[in-house]
């Protein structure tokens, strides 16, 4: 058993940075991490179990609530400082901000969830990390 868990961590290790921001990229674009020609999500954010270009069992790899918090982080260190510096230039009135801020940060965080999502699966693809029925972390080498 260990012999079997070395050769799967070298196996990844194996991966350079470019086909790690490769995975990345193509996940992002929301396609299959990959052949990056099908589509990765059947709806809005929903993973597909299976690539329907190239096979790859896309099952195991969860993201799980990691796009929502690094969407919010982004969308956060968007919104705030953009948000002060009209403040302080302008200072208009509370709804100006409601009616320009509200919609801007769920335009942002409803755009960026499926591209995040899609990078992180793409990571997770390319490094390996993949999820049992239970839901714990594994690492596969395919
Ligand atoms: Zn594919």
């Amino acid at each position: 058993m260990p012999i079997e868990k070395h050769r799967v961590e070298q196996a990844t290790d194996l991966r350079s940075f470019s086909d790690h921001l490769q995975a990345m990229t193509k996940g992002f674009k929301r396609r299959c991490p990959a052949c990056g020609g099908a589509p990765l999500f059947s709806g809005y954010a929903s993973l597909r179990s299976d690539c329907h270009g190239c096979g790859a069992h896309l099952e195991p790899f969860r993201a799980d609530d990691a796009p929502a918090y690094f969407t919010i982080f982004l969308v956060g260190h968007i919104i705030v400082p953009l948000l002060l510096l009209v403040e302080r230039a302008y200072s208009p009135e509370t709804w100006v901000h409601m009616v320009l801020w509200l919609p801007l940060t769920l335009i942002l965080s409803l755009g960026l969830l499926p591209l995040i999502k899609g990078a992180l699966i793409g990571l997770q693809w390319s490094i390996g990390l993949r999820h049992d029925a239970h839901g714990w972390p594994e690492r596969g080498d395919d």
